[in-house]
């Protein structure tokens, strides 16, 4: 362990400059000692969720000390941007809270902390929970490669196209998804990327009611269809086998698309038809155009 960190709030001042704290996913006692130093100390406290903010501080025993927490959510972040800078101007320290978990990760403060680093104002971090990190340790799935794909879009189209992107991602692949809408996203998951992918349902992590499903797509969505479930979910899908591409099935279906598609597009068009990268499809593409 580094010899700089044993130190507690009294022994440390809080450095000026934004403090993005993580807050726990569930189980208050999550918090991290830093984060409760910071939220003791702080000149500034700022949160998008200021009653849950001021809850956890309940709990933790901090007290505000005449400080009034400021909310900043995606609602009025324009408007309190210029607020929060000012603070960070006079030399203050600002401390910044999503509702839960990690801000930023599926969450505001991206738009904040890009604005803090453009005025040249200093960035730190007090890291902690985050549903996609305690999610990805509880699956059972390869945790060597993984990607955060947060909430999948609504919209049936548009669904289907990020699950087909999704498809190729040779990683294990985690999504946010409400209890009303997993069956759905299920359904849709199970069309684009097959029954059989190995996925973990988590639900209500590190809270009473935890629940951790781990088997296939297809035994999933079978297992919740008639469930009512509650609380919140992240949900986990094995990568898939490494597309084989079968070279006579792309080179038709790029004959086709550039009978009347610019390149670009038919390259995109084949690749997500097929599942197949975009890369490997543009090389095909080029390989037809040059001359024997
Ligand atoms: N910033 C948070 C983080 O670092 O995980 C995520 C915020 S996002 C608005 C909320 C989503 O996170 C929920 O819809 C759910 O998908 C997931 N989530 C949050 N807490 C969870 C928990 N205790 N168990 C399972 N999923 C959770």
């Amino acid at each position: 362990m580094s010899d700089d960190l044993p130190q507690s709030s009294a022994a440390r001042a809080i450095a000026p400059g934004l403090h993005l704290i993580a807050t726990p996913i569930g189980a208050a006692r999550d918090i991290t000692l830093h984060a409760l130093d910071l939220l003791a100390g702080g000149d500034v406290l700022v949160a998008e969720d200021t009653r849950s903010l001021r809850h956890l501080m309940e709990i933790h025993a901090i007290a505000l000390n005449g400080r009034r927490v400021l909310a900043y959510h995606d609602h009025n972040g324009a408007r309190m941007r210029p607020t929060i800078l000012a603070a960070l101007a006079e030399g203050k320290s600002v401390i910044y809270a999503s509702e839960a978990g990690t801000p930023l990760v599926a969450d505001p403060g991206f738009q904040l902390a890009r604005a803090v680093i453009e005025e040249g104002f200093d960035l730190h971090t007090a890291p902690g929970p985050s549903a996609a990190l305690a999610a990805l340790t509880v699956a059972g799935l390869p945790s060597d490669r993984f990607c955060f794909l947060g909430f999948a879009p609504t919209q049936a189209g548009t669904r289907r196209k990020f699950i087909a992107e999704a498809a190729a991602i040779p990683a294990t692949l985690i999504f946010y998804e409400s209890p009303k809408r997993i069956n759905r996203l299920l359904a849709a998951l199970c069309d684009g990327l097959g029954k059989d992918r190995q996925a973990a349902m988590c639900r209500e992590l590190t809270k009473r009611h935890q629940e951790v499903l781990r088997m296939s797509l297809g035994e999933l969505a079978d297992a919740l269809r008639d469930r009512v479930l509650k609380g919140e979910i992240v949900l986990l899908v094995d990568r898939g086998e490494a597309p084989v591409a079968d070279a006579a099935q792309l080179d038709s279906a790029l004959d086709d698309a550039l009978t009347d598609m610019r390149l670009k597009d038919a390259v995109s068009h084949v690749a997500q038809t097929l599942g197949l990268p975009r890369r490997q499809v543009y090389q095909a593409a080029l390989a037809k155009e040059k001359p024997e």
